[in-house]
């Protein structure tokens, strides 16, 4: 075990002044993840904000309102005792991105943009060039004289993963990797992150609003709406037994949309939603689903969906 998450929750800042200020929902809601070393995890949803949210509060970068995220240093013994990131003094929470580390596709605004790319990879601690870096991620050579604001996409989310295994984690965040892609670029990077993974070793945590990025570069997928886990599941079982409603529309999206598969509407506003997420979309709503929660159960082997009505699912035709 690398990382364990419980009951993690990050509110949204009330809007208004006291005393007329009012609560605008979560960002993330009691959520439960585990994290094993050396594999990799991809965290589905179509909300950015919320999975951006998410990997900030793994890597330390952001404070959670409540819960819990322990990190199990390999290097220590297995008596000594996990590291909670939200007690850890600034200075060693930064200490720990060596090994907890957070990637996005580069920043391009202003002078962001203007550094060449020989100058984005050529620096950290490392014997290795430019040039040897950008190889071990498909970059051509011809490619390090050109500014960052002068690559495509494909080449800005490869030129993100070389800066980060200038020292390799030990466990390698990806936020927006797979964003605005085509299909084609998608896939590639997929192929990439499962060779660097089993080049390096790193567990892999990603996030992505389609479940084919999943089925590509992760052997377990968590399925997030609203910030609460939906489901959670190796990703083949998920793929093919689906128990969540959500997670059976974000599939029929991703068919109906062929080569571009659809992003489903997604929740207008922050505003709390009693009882079940995702009962205001649910075609098998009912009203305990609005009275109630329902919370992750086990339903199969390493398979768990927070639904009450998860038999109903798995009868629906599909
Ligand atoms: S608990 Fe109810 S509303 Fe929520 S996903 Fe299940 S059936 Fe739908």
């Amino acid at each position: 075990m690398l990382l364990s998450v419980r009951h993690l929750r990050l509110d949204l800042r009330p809007r208004g002044w006291w005393p007329f200020r009012r609560p605008r929902g979560r960002l993330i809601d009691d959520l439960h993840l585990d994290l094993r070393a050396g594999e990799a995890l991809a965290v589905v949803g179509e909300s950015d904000r919320e999975l951006s949210a998410l990997f900030h509060l793994m890597a330390g970068a952001r404070l959670p309102t409540s819960g819990s995220i322990r990190y199990f240093d390999p290097a220590k013994s297995a008596r000594a005792p996990a590291q909670e990131l939200s007690a850890l003094p600034p200075g060693a929470r930064s200490r720990l991105r060596d090994e907890i580390r957070l990637i996005a596709p580069p920043v391009l605004t202003g002078r962001h943009g203007r550094r060449r790319l020989a100058e984005f990879l050529g620096t950290g601690r490392s014997d290795d060039s430019a040039a040897t870096r950008a190889q071990r991620v498909g970059l051509d050579d011809a490619l390090l004289g050109c500014r960052l604001r002068e690559l495509d996409a494909e080449s800005l989310r490869r030129a993100a993963l070389a800066r980060a295994l200038i020292v390799p984690p030990r466990v390698l965040l990806c936020d927006g990797l797979f964003e605005d892609l085509d299909d084609g670029a998608r896939a590639r990077l997929a192929e990439l992150l499962r060779g660097l993974q089993q080049e390096f070793g790193f567990a892999l945590v990603f996030g992505s609003s389609r479940l084919g990025d999943a089925a590509a570069a992760a052997g377990r997928t968590l399925v997030l709406y609203r910030g609460r886990v939906m489901e959670q599941a190796a990703t083949a079982d998920l793929l093919h037994e689906p128990k969540h409603p959500y997670t059976r529309s974000l599939l029929e999206a991703q068919t109906a949309g062929a080569m571009r598969p659809r992003r489903p509407a997604p929740h207008g506003d922050d505003a709390p939603v009693m009882g079940c997420v995702f009962h205001p979309r649910c075609a098998l709503r009912e009203a305990a689903c609005v009275r109630s929660v329902p919370h992750l159960r086990k339903t199969g082997a390493e398979h768990y969906a927070a639904c009450h009505f998860v038999g109903a699912v798995e009868a629906m035709p599909r």
